[in-house]
């Protein structure tokens, strides 16, 4: 039965029966997704015509809408797909089976261009076709029969849900450690008013589990969450997790080659579980970063951070100060202005924002209807969105050596400098003292950029806000002092400063071979070969690891499963042989870290000394990724044996 044919054949037959829904669903769609999906459902490859392909033209700050289209293509478009849609309902609607492997190769070829072949696997997964083509493939039974293997997941938000998903594929098995009471790591803990999504949510899901009824483009925090407790309930991995454990120690032992992991529970007793292996799925931003400012502590009214949101604490009418102006302040910020008496916003460096104005869109509902109704219209919206961010603004990002000019890395980070800072004049242009302070002074792509559909900047116009820009030298009871020699008062503190990004896997103390300490050997500066192996941790593995955040293109899920794509082949590796630990060679390693160091050399966030949570304390980007996704494709999905020991 092909894909197209599974999905809500009575929504479908209802929507081609109301004429009037039906050409409304045509003008809401997105007609690069619209037309591979039509062709995919009735077989009619001729609608994803070459003459109707999207240009796709990345402008330095925006993609534009419909892909570029021009409107008389647009319209022809309309037109093919509401005769399509009309053809096949006087048909007798029945789908076409999936296309084949060329058929395949020429829808994503409308939506992408003529792009290279070794793109299509990573596009095919992405696009879950066939469905779940990401999935191992294999199980312990089968390539191990007798056999059994444990393992121990620490966490269960967006990594630790997918590692569960797969390693439960192959019969593995799988407890997983989460220290709070439910799934969804930074979409629980993040509760702060206003929290949401910023990048487009289609391809912020994981491929096996597509979503079509996503209210919005970016979604808020509760429908995330909401998603991936859903994938939680509909892959039974509930199960498998063990919440209100927090992992305080994982120790390998040499003698049984075994792992010991301990972990706290809520009531204060503690659990010892053995496994052949630990897979640390911590996350990067789960630790809270509180301002080091002298006095910190010493302020009189309730006093947290983001991630900590206090909602017993009633803003209304209140005099607050909010430390910080990243993306969670940036979300606060516009969800508070209209309840408090007074606003300060601490600002120490401007983001860049870019222009993004159906950041807060709902999705209108003919478009919904045709996401809910027309089979692998979602699909393939997730791939034009995931292709579109593939590589998204990574060029711009991209540093050329020959390049001098202050403030941005290369003539293309140039050219999407002049149209941030344009965007900031329009903004800001009728506050001349705003635009001062908001205006960066360093390249865009040195730092996480901003969604802006103007809330923020109405925020900060807002009478009864003050945008200060001096730095702190104290918090005191009353409020907060700064260097200009001010006092500003406040009744509520809120420390929107981000959170210990570099510090992976703390404070769990990690002993490996030999009893080497994980913290003590990375003194700071974490590392680890592909963002997953470190050297004398035999059997311990990193889901969203060193060095494998992204800056300004692509998708963090899909890295989280090609990681855990690269473990399972690695376990799978230690049945066939028959062996019982995994460990890569220093060799492997240094030499891994030493050309992702010399890639994020090559970006704008490598070469700029602006404040960014993306280099650790040593100054070195030990979160984020250099290189390209489809270099990550190939590089990590299937393990090169020869760069481990396996025993
Ligand atoms: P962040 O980007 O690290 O921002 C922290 C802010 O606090 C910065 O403006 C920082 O200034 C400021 N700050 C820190 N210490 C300070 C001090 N002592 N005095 C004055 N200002 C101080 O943290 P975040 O906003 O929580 O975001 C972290 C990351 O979480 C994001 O980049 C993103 O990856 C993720 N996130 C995602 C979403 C989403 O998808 N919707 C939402 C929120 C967060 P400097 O810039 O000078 O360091």
């Amino acid at each position: 039965m092909s894909i197209a044919s599974t999905a809500a054949p009575a929504g479908l037959a209802a929507l081609l029966n109301d004429e009037d829904a039906l050409v409304a669903a045509v003008r809401g769609a997105e007609l690069p997704a619209l037309l591979p999906a039509l062709a995919h459902l009735t077989g009619d490859l001729s609608l994803v015509d070459p003459a109707l392909r999207p240009p796709l033209r990345l402008l330095p700050d925006r993609i534009e809408p419909q892909g570029g289209m021009a409107p008389a293509v647009q319209e022809r478009a309309r037109h093919r797909a509401l005769g399509a849609l009309h053809a096949f309902r006087d048909g007798g609607m029945v789908a076409a089976p999936d296309p084949d492997e060329a058929g395949l190769r020429t829808l994503m070829r409308f939506v992408s261009g003529d792009v290279g072949d070794e793109y299509l696997p990573l596009m095919a997964h992405e696009l879950g076709l066939p469905v779940d083509a990401g999935a191992p493939g294999w199980t312990v039974d089968e390539v191990a029969p007798g056999r059994t293997l444990d393992v121990i997941v620490i966490g269960a938000g967006v990594s630790g849900l997918v590692t569960a998903h797969r390693l439960g594929q192959t019969g593995i098995g799988v407890t997983v450690l989460e220290r709070n009471a439910d799934v969804g790591g930074v979409w629980l803990e993040n509760s702060y008013p206003g929290a949401r999504l910023d990048t487009p949510n289609f391809a912020y899901s994981f491929s096996f589990a597509q979503e079509p009824a996503w209210p919005h483009r970016f979604s808020t925090r509760a429908d995330i969450h909401a998603y991936l407790a859903g994938v939680a309930d509909r892959f039974g991995l509930r199960g498998r997790i063990r919440c209100g454990h927090e992992v305080v120690a994982a120790t390998f032992d040499d003698g049984t080659r075994r792992w010991t992991v301990r972990a706290r529970r809520d009531d204060g007793s503690e659990v010892a579980l053995q496994a052949d292996a630990v897979i640390s799925a911590t996350g990067q931003l789960n630790r809270p970063k509180l301002p080091d400012v002298p006095g910190r502590d010493a302020f009189a009214g309730p006093a947290f951070h983001t991630a900590r949101w206090r909602h017993d604490v009633d803003l209304t009418g209140r005099r607050v100060a909010v430390i910080g102006t990243g993306a969670s302040a940036y979300q606060v910020v516009p969800s508070i202005v209209d309840r408090v008496r007074s606003l300060t916003v601490f600002q120490r460096t401007p983001p860049w924002m870019l222009p993004t104005p159906d950041y807060h869109e709902p999705i209108p509902p003919a478009e919904r209807r045709l996401l809910r109704d027309l089979p692998t219209y979602h699909r393939w919206l997730r791939y034009y969105q995931f292709w579109t961010s593939v590589d998204g603004r990574r060029p711009f990002a991209e540093v050329d050596p020959d390049w001098h000019e202050a403030g941005s890395v290369s003539a293309r980070n140039a050219a999407l400098r002049r149209a941030l800072e344009a965007h900031l004049r329009r903004r800001f242009g009728d506050r001349p003292d705003l635009l001062a302070k908001v205006m960066p002074d360093y390249a865009p792509g040195a730092k996480r950029m901003m969604r802006d559909n103007r809330v923020w900047p109405a925020a900060l116009k807002r009478a009864h806000v003050e945008l200060v820009t001096d730095p702190i030298t104290r918090i005191v009871p009353e409020g907060v002092h700064t260097a200009d020699g001010r006092l500003h008062d406040a009744d509520v503190l809120i420390h929107a400063t981000g959170f210990h990004a570099s510090d992976f896997l703390a404070p769990i103390r990690v002993s490996g071979r030999g009893g080497r300490d994980l913290h003590a050997w990375w003194a700071g500066d974490a590392r680890a070969h592909l963002g997953v192996h470190v050297p004398g941790f035999p059997n311990l593995f990193c889901v969203f690891g060193p060095n494998t955040g992204l800056v300004i293109n692509g998708s963090i899920l899909l890295f989280s499963e090609i990681a855990v794509h690269h473990i399972l082949g690695c376990l799978r590796e230690l049945l066939t042989r028959g062996a019982r630990t995994v460990e890569v060679r220093p060799a492997a390693h240094d030499a891994y870290n030493a050309a992702v160091d010399a890639g994020n050399a090559r970006m704008a966030w490598g070469v700029a000394t602006v404040n960014s949570w993306y280099r650790n304390a040593a100054g070195r980007a030990s979160q984020v990724w250099p290189f390209t996704l489809l270099d990550y494709w190939r590089m990590v999905r299937v393990p090169d044996t020869a760069d481990f020991r396996w025993d």
